[in-house]
Order: C-alpha cells, then sequence, then structure tokens
C-alpha cells in the first residue's frame, strides 16, 4: 500500500457525479447514491489500508457503485420463477393469483373503493359483505366471516367460543404447521384448556365422550393436512363426532387447513374433504386457508353456523386480524370462480397445476427444452425427464403428481448453475437431482418460459 494509493482514491462526490453522466441524473434517489458511494471508497480505503491489491481505478470503482446501488434499490421482494414442481411454495408466495383475482386487486388499489359502504342507502357497510353471500352460498353454511391467515382464523375462533373453558382433541391431530403454528400454543394463547384424548396413533369416540364435562365449549377436530399416519390407526369419523356432539349439546370444530372446494378425484388426485364436506357432516364452525388449495389470497376462511360466527365476529381480537382491502378483493375475485366448478378448473392458476395432464406437461417441456437447445453451447446437455411434483403448503402430503423436468448439465457444478439463476431477476429457481438442474414444468405460469430462455442466455453471455 502506498500514500499515492490512497490519496488517489476518488472522492464520493466524484463518483456520484460520474455515475449520474453515464447512468442519467435521477434514476437513483441522490442520498442512496451518496450512501453506496461512501460504502465503495470506505471498502476500498480499509483494504488498501490492510495492504491487500485491490483495483482502485475510477472504473472499477464505478462498477462497484453501479452494482450496490442497483441491488439497493431494487425491492426484495418481487416476482419469481417457481421451477420447483411444489405448488403450493410457501416460500415462493403460495397460491399465484387468478387473472380477474389480479384484475380486481389493481382495481380497488389504484383509487377509492366500496369497501365499507352500502352503495345504494350511501350509509356505512360491513367489509365482510363482499366474500359472506358468495362462502355461504359454495359451502352451504349459514354465515361466513374471513380473517387474515387460517391460524388467525383458529385462534379467534377458539378466543370467541371457548375462552376460560375446555377444548377436546385428538392426540393424533395435535398439529404443527410450518413451525409456528402448533395447536396446543395456540390454543393456550386463545385461554382455552385443551383436553387431549386417545392416543397419537388411535383414539375412539369413547375417549371424547369421557372427557366431556360442563366446562366442555368444543370438541375440536383438526385435518392432518401436512402428514399421514398409518398402520395400527384409528379415529373417529366426522359423522360420529357430529352425533357425540348433538347428544351432549357441544358444538363441533373442524380445521380443515387446505381449504378445498372442489372435487380433487374428479381429476385423479387423492381424496382431501371439501368444505361443504364438513358442513354438510354438521360442523358448527369450519376453518380454513384461502390461499393453499383455494388458491386466492393468504387469508383464514371461518364458516358455519350463524350464532358462532355472530360471536367470533364481534370478538375483540377480530380487529386485530382482519383483512385488507386488496385481500377482499382478490378473495371474491376467487371464490366467483367457483361458481362454476369447472371453469374454476381451468382459471385457477392452482387447480390448472394440480389438474395438468401428465402429457400435456410432456409437451410442454419438450417445447421449452428445444428452445433451451438452441440458446446454450453444445457441451451443455438438456434433456427432458419424468418427475414426480408435490401439492406442497402442508398440503396432500401424499400425493405424488406425474411430471417432467428440463435437465440441465453444464461444464461447471450444478450448484453453479443454480445460484446463477436465482441471482437473475426475476429469480429462477428449480433443484438440484442426480448432478443436473431440474426445471420442473407443472409449476410453470404462462411466459415464464421467455424467462427461463433469457435467464440461461444471460448466464452464458456473462
Ligand atoms: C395451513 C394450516 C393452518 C394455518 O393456516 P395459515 O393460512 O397458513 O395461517 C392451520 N391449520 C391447518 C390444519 C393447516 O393446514
Amino acid at each position: 500500500m502506498s500514500a499515492a494509493d490512497l490519496r488517489n482514491l476518488p472522492s464520493v462526490e466524484r463518483l456520484v457525479s460520474q455515475l449520474e453522466q453515464e447512468d442519467g441524473t435521477g434514476r437513483y434517489p441522490r442520498p442512496l447514491l451518496v450512501e453506496c458511494a461512501r460504502a465503495v471508497v470506505e471498502q476500498a480505503r480499509r483494504r488498501l489500508l490492510r495492504s491487500e491489491t485491490v483495483d482502485t481505478t475510477p472504473r472499477t470503482l464505478l462498477t462497484d457503485l453501479r452494482a450496490l446501488v442497483t441491488s439497493r434499490a431494487s425491492l426484495s421482494l418481487a416476482r419469481a420463477v417457481n421451477a420447483t414442481g411444489i405448488i403450493v411454495h410457501t416460500n415462493l408466495g403460495r397460491a399465484p393469483l387468478c387473472d380477474a383475482a389480479v384484475r380486481a386487486v389493481a382495481e380497488v388499489m389504484a383509487g377509492y373503493s366500496t369497501l365499507e359502504i352500502d352503495v345504494e342507502s350511501g350509509r356505512r357497510g360491513a367489509r365482510h359483505q363482499h366474500v359472506e353471500p358468495l362462502l355461504t352460498r359454495l359451502t352451504g353454511a349459514e354465515a361466513a366471516f374471513a380473517v387474515n391467515n387460517n391460524a388467525a382464523a383458529v385462534l379467534l375462533a377458539l378466543a370467541a367460543l371457548a375462552h376460560g373453558r375446555q377444548v377436546i382433541v385428538s392426540r393424533g391431530e395435535l398439529v404443527e404447521i410450518g413451525g409456528s403454528f402448533r395447536m396446543p400454543e395456540v390454543m393456550a394463547q386463545s385461554g382455552a384448556t385443551l383436553v387431549e384424548v386417545g392416543t397419537t396413533n388411535r383414539t375412539h369416540l369413547r375417549d371424547y365422550e369421557r372427557a366431556i364435562s360442563p366446562d366442555t365449549a368444543l370438541l375440536l377436530k383438526v385435518h392432518r393436512s401436512n402428514f399421514s399416519i398409518r398402520g395400527f390407526v384409528a379415529e373417529v369419523s366426522l359423522a360420529d363426532l357430529v352425533d357425540l356432539g348433538r347428544r351432549r349439546g357441544i358444538p363441533i370444530m373442524f380445521d380443515l387447513g387446505s381449504g378445498c372446494l372442489v372435487d380433487l378425484r374428479t381429476r385423479g388426485l387423492p381424496y382431501e374433504p371439501t368444505v361443504q364436506e364438513a358442513v354438510t357432516a354438521g360442523c358448527e364452525i369450519v376453518t380454513f386457508s384461502g390461499d393453499k388449495l383455494l388458491g386466492g389470497p393468504q387469508a383464514g376462511l371461518i364458516v358455519g353456523r350463524a350464532k358462532f360466527v355472530e360471536a367470533i365476529r364481534s370478538h375483540p381480537l377480530a380487529r386485530t386480524v382482519r383483512m385488507d382491502k386488496l385481500d377482499y378483493a382478490a378473495l371474491a375475485a376467487t371464490l366467483q370462480q367457483y361458481v362454476d366448478p369447472e371453469a374454476a378448473w381451468s382459471s385457477l392458476p392452482v387447480l390448472q397445476m394440480l389438474g395438468a395432464p401428465a402429457e400435456q406437461l410432456r409437451e410442454r417441456a419438450e417445447q421449452l427444452r428445444d428452445a433451451l437447445v438452441a440458446a446454450v453451447p453444445s457441451m451443455w446437455r438438456v434433456t427432458v425427464r419424468p418427475t414426480v411434483a408435490e401439492v406442497g403448503g402442508g398440503s396432500l402430503p401424499e400425493a405424488h403428481l406425474p411430471s417432467f423436468a428440463l435437465a440441465i448439465s453444464s461444464p461447471k457444478p450444478p450448484n453453479w448453475l443454480e445460484q446463477t439463476l436465482r441471482a437473475h431477476r426475476p429469480p429462477v429457481f428449480g433443484r438440484i437431482a442426480e448432478e443436473m438442474l431440474l426445471l420442473d414444468v407443472r409449476t410453470l405460469l404462462p411466459g415464464d418460459e421467455n424467462i427461463i430462455v433469457e435467464a440461461l442466455r444471460k448466464v452464458i453471455s456473462d
């Protein structure tokens, strides 16, 4: 390190004005530019002081500055390409919305809306009116309410219906969903007392029956949405549980989780209980997510008997977990698709992806392969391989959906390719198997193919 090197470092002001000259003024906020230029110069200075060999030419520092400012100025929450084959991918935002929902959100967010106003009378209205009629129509329930997410729906329902009283749950249904939702802990937070019955693998009707006391507020059934148990198992059917509740005058609450409104078996998928079935079976309260199999925005939906839904709606906690206008817009538009369930299979991305026949996916993969082969150097190998896609999002853990993926291998290790595609904007997420990068086509949305081709072209040109 020489004193001259240190002295020759460009000033922050000079770097900033040079970048503005080259990229145009006003492209990035000036305070951000100054902050980043300071960081770049400071880092160069520190490395010189440690006698590291550093390229401190203005050109290099300018490149560093441009990279830093571009990354800091871009939004970290942004669109991504899901080529993992996991449909309801919690880390990639769960359900993509249908076109109608996207349009509804765009319209409502751009200006004022009829969120809480009765258009006819001009008087104050209630926001849940935008989804309650649809939810009751689709599920057969008397009343409905929506909150921020299903975890909140469960907490709120327990707080409103069982605070200071007992709730009976089978030991086989004390689930944990994604780490932070654990039924015993949610129960404790609601102020209800958990009464566990049965064993991990077997719970009988008499177990529930014996646990009932004058303090019992609810019999709670929880759908094992993200795991399954096999072997020497027994659980009480919903019909028997409802029958017991009726005889003893205790309401049944069912946390369904997945929120399926269509019969998945019609598309060759495994059976998943629907909300309609839970309502028809006689559950007083049913809770489920809006952004799992329902294919809508993040939401927690509560349907059931009017007097219980009313108690939930008027509980003080309801306000703390209420849904915002954008979610109402998206949810109403999503639910509307289900008025004709056949149409829902073709308009909702989650259902489209679930129902896509393997043959169709093979064709899609072959088309993408042809485009990729034309884009990458000849040493690269791009082939189409059969894969197994998953539903994800803690739904249908046993469903294995036959799918197809592009298997890509380049002269470099697959990790390198995986990371480089993740660094692309928009990022492309695949997975590595057998030393290859796999891009599953079951979870691609229209237009994603172009992004993938472009991302690979960029990888090669850089
Ligand atoms: C997913 C799930 C939840 C939590 O729902 P979120 O919408 O993620 O808050 C609760 N219970 C069950 C059974 C679930 O599957």
